[in-house]
């Protein structure tokens, strides 16, 4: 494959990825042991049936092509979510193997009715309750905080709501999440099936999520045609995740550009839902849109019902989209750009992430920005070239000050013990 190069030399940003989907066949084994619960039969394949430098923990059984058996998976191993240590224990797992292949930074998709719901003891229905939202949320923060101890990884959190619930569902969470507010929650978004409702439906729930602070980010154009994103765009998003059917459009492609909306491209799970792609992303439009000046971050969407992760699906998308190690920083950057954290926050992580940019890495990406046709994307990725060289720059600065200081604190220790010979004399 032309470009092909070590993808385990590129630092990773995620920033679509379900809490839930993350859960791995060997996380639910050991969850569905805590609960007591028996999993169903054949739900996970056994040792030997796949290979296991591919699927390293573990692989569900469900067949790609049957969309209902991926649901399925998908709602039984969300369902053995169930305490706050679970979704500690989950959180922690997720996060440490993501810095593990280099991530710096992840975004997580939370949904309140999945998570955050109590059984009305009148009515015997689900309600969205603030203190088990407090309590889940609280276990969350202590994983996230002692992985950015561990290994400076940042995480946030979007809420979502769930499109096939109805539109009196997804204006719930809105409220709920402008009634309890957490710093680490910093976007809400809008997930489901994209064939239930139209985004209009949801206009109140977004504008009021919007104007309690958070960024909006939601699924849009993975099942559905352009239009659902630019209706998407039109409503205020940011973000749309998967925007497949954007390629269909020369103006959502335009817009998408212009006004900066990125995509959050999920490789393996497009291969296998996106009917268009017919299960080959030599179909998938990724190069495409990046090639467009469209800002695109590499998602695993449910690392662990997909048996992915956010480095399987950087080699993936070396491999079928060829974007270079110069091309992967960028999308890197594009996603932390287009992160819903604070802007010191990200200023700190885009610094690292130049930091370890080697002379070479540097080079590369000034070819890039220079053989660059698209305008647009010249125009971000000197903005890269720059950047780089002055991060370059200014760790120079600092390893000569170190050697200075180190000099000069020698011809101290040198002085010091000349004056205490000369006493002694
Ligand atoms: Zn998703």
């Amino acid at each position: 494959m032309k470009n092909s190069f070590d993808t385990s030399t590129v630092k990773k940003a995620t920033l679509h990825e379900h809490i839930e989907g993350t859960v791995t066949p060997e996380m639910a084994v050991k969850l569905a042991n805590r609960h007591q619960v028996k999993l169903p039969e054949g739900f996970i394949m056994a040792e030997g049936q796949y290979d296991k430098n591919d699927f390293p923990n573990g692989r569900y059984a469900y067949n790609e092509s049957e969309f209902g058996e991926f649901i399925t998976t998908y709602d039984t191993a969300a369902a053995l979510m169930k305490t706050p240590q679970d979704y500690y224990d989950v959180t922690k797992d997720y996060l440490t193997k993501n810095a593990n292949a280099g991530g710096v930074y992840v975004e997580m998709i939370l949904s309140p009715w999945h998570m955050s719901t109590t059984k009305n003891p009148e009515t015997g229905k689900d309600q969205l309750d603030a203190k088990k939202h407090a309590q889940m949320m609280g276990a969350i923060t202590k994983a996230v905080e002692e992985c950015k101890e561990e290994y400076g990884i940042e995480t946030r959190f979007i809420a979502t709501g769930v499109r096939n619930m109805g539109k009196e569902a997804v204006m719930e969470v809105a409220k709920f999440v402008h009634d309890n507010p957490h710093p680490l929650i910093t976007g809400f978004g809008i997930a489901g099936d994209e064939r239930a409702g139209e985004f209009d439906d949801f206009a109140d729930a977004l504008a009021l999520a919007k104007a309690s602070g958070l960024k909006l980010a939601v699924h849009a154009g993975e099942i559905r045609g352009p239009k659902s994103i630019s209706d998407a765009i039109r409503l205020g998003a940011s973000r749309v995740g998967h925007g497949v059917s954007a390629v269909q459009d020369d103006q959502v492609m335009k817009d998408l550009a212009e006004k900066k909306i990125m995509v959050e491209v999920c490789p393996t799970s497009n291969r296998i839902l996106v009917n268009d792609l017919k299960g080959d992303l030599a179909n998938h439009p990724a190069r495409k849109l990046y090639d467009a000046g469209i800002q695109i971050s590499i998602n695993p969407d449910d690392a662990g019902i997909f048996g992915t992760n956010t480095a399987k699906e950087h080699r993936v998308s070396n491999n079928a989209f060829g974007f270079t190690k110069a091309e992967m920083t960028d999308i890197t950057l594009c996603a932390v750009d287009c992160s819903f954290a604070d802007v010191k926050t990200k200023k700190q992580v885009k610094e690292n992430i130049y930091k370890s940019m080697s002379a070479e890495d540097r080079k590369e990406m000034a070819e890039l920005a220079a053989n660059a046709k698209n305008p647009i994307l010249k125009e971000r990725l000197d903005s890269r070239v720059k950047e780089s060289e002055r991060v370059a720059k200014k760790m120079r600065i600092e390893e000569m000050k170190g050697k200075a200081l180190k000099s000069s604190k020698s011809s101290n220790l040198a002085l010091a013990k000349r004056l205490k010979d000369n006493k002694s004399r």
